[in-house]
């Protein structure tokens, strides 16, 4: 069975729903988790955030023009009064719950249950409108089986379990539809996996029923080797190892959710990126199959800020490292490249928040210089250490770009150069030139 998963501007208007349900009506049974519509989720957080600042006037503001929207929507997404006036019935009620948490206190509990209202009801419309259409689907109520655990980490036993359990209740069921995002935590209260969540969830729900695929279709074409939007030519990247996509993962190359990769690469459930605007196009195949000696894609990723620790006490001292991360880790700061040598060490991060707490605290250790409005160019691919050439041809193309740091080694799959911000598009250009023949 394969699980397909819809982002929120895949199911983000009458239309697109329309569509959706024509893609996955096919006649092979699967497993299909969606988003709310897109921008709910945010208007949720704008709900909860006047009432979280008790101003109830300004949330049902918010309210009664989110409702009137989903209201429109039903009346054009559905051709009988019978499934218009269903649906109708449920999005009234569950704008009601939402309205009676304009009374009350509010608190972080109440706001993960407004939150939860999206996908609740974008899963109800699409089920609806699929069994208008004379489809076999049915809804599995994610909140019967998607659970964290006392860590808030998924909890893959019970998912299992329950999930199994809810599919056993209609087992000729054409299409099964559940929402992405929401779960109940360790308490059984509602809860959900984070912003952009719902990858999440298609990639826990392929790895409990061991699917043969997981899809994850979005109004995006695929991964390219390059940011097009920089370069003069890319080409779309049609396979990846799960490390790769890892790698791209951080650089918001918009593939996936990086917390989609584990479950999937665990279960050795391979990934695959679909386009819902060009749905025949073959997307990005992502699994634990390297292809050899391939460079797969270049990824930038602007505002990082490089540290220097310079300290003679550093030589032939042990120690010295731990104590220079512990400042990091006490600012909850994380290091993306590190770099060192017997008389030094240098690293980069992105979360400037805490940079000079972090900066005075370092000089009881070195000297320390930084380096502002810097940029991790990173290149992915098959990079084992024991290949040879590949290094040499990512450097030669930064021949004429100054580079504060490399790294590589880290994992067998990149090599990434920092350099200024500002050269980043040559730089991104003459790896395309180098590495890819266009
Ligand atoms: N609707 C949720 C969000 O906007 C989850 C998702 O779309 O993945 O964050
Ligand atoms: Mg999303």
């Amino acid at each position: 069975m394969k699980v397909l998963k819809f982002g929120g501007t895949s199911v983000g208007s009458p239309q697109r729903m329309k569509e959706v349900a024509k893609l996955i009506a096919d006649g092979e049974q699967k497993i299909v988790v969606l988003s709310a519509m897109s921008g709910t989720t945010n208007t949720l957080v704008e709900i909860s955030d006047y009432l979280y600042k008790k101003n109830p006037e300004g949330a049902n503001e918010i309210i009664n023009k989110l409702e009137s929207k989903y209201k429109q929507h039903v009346n054009e997404l559905y051709s009988t009064e019978e499934f218009k006036q269903k649906t109708l019935e449920f999005i009234k009620a569950q704008f009601n719950y939402i309205r009676s948490y304009t009374k009350d206190i509010f608190t972080l509990f109440e706001e993960k249950v407004i939150l939860a209202q999206g996908e609740l009801i974008s899963t109800n419309m699409v089920t609806n409108y699929l069994q208008e259409q004379g489809v076999k689907a049915v809804l599995l109520p994610a909140l019967e089986f998607m659970r964290t655990d006392k860590n808030a980490e998924p909890d893959p036993t019970y998912i299992k379990n329950k999930l199994a359990a809810q599919l056993e209740l209609h087992p000729d069921a054409d299409i099964y539809i559940t929402q992405g995002f929401i779960c109940r935590n360790a308490y059984g209260e509602i809860d959900n996996l984070q912003r952009g969540g719902s990858d999440y969830s298609a990639s826990l729900i392929g790895a409990a029923v061991g699917a043969s695929e997981i899809q994850i279709w979005t109004d995006i074409d695929g991964m390219h080797d390059n940011d097009p939007r920089i370069v003069d030519k890319t080409s779309p990247v049609r396979q990846l190892h799960f490390e790769e996509a890892a790698e791209l993962a951080y650089f918001g190359a918009k593939i996936l959710h990086p917390t989609c990769i584990q479950p999937a690469k665990y279960a050795n459930i391979p990934v695959r990126l679909l386009n819902t605007m060009d749905p025949t196009a073959p997307g990005t195949l992502i699994s634990n199959d390297t292809e050899k000696g391939k460079i797969k894609a270049v990824a930038a990723k602007d505002n990082i800020t490089a540290i220097k620790i310079k300290s003679g006490r550093m030589l032939l001292a042990y120690g010295f490292l731990r104590k220079v991360f512990e400042i990091f880790e006490s600012y909850q700061t994380s290091i993306d490249m590190i770099c060192t040598s017997e008389v030094g060490v240098s690293v980069s991060i992105d979360n400037t928040k805490h940079l000079n707490e972090i900066l005075n605290d370092l000089k009881k250790y070195g000297t320390v210089t930084v380096d502002h409005d810097m940029c991790i160019v990173c290149v992915v691919g098959d990079l084992e250490w024991e290949n040879v050439g590949f290094e040499a041809k990512a450097l030669d193309a930064m021949r004429d770009i100054p580079v504060r740091m490399i790294s590589f080694g880290g994992s067998n799959y990149n090599i990434s150069f920092l350099i200024r911000e500002s050269d980043k598009k040559k730089a991104l250009q003459s790896l395309s030139d180098h590495l890819f023949n266009h």
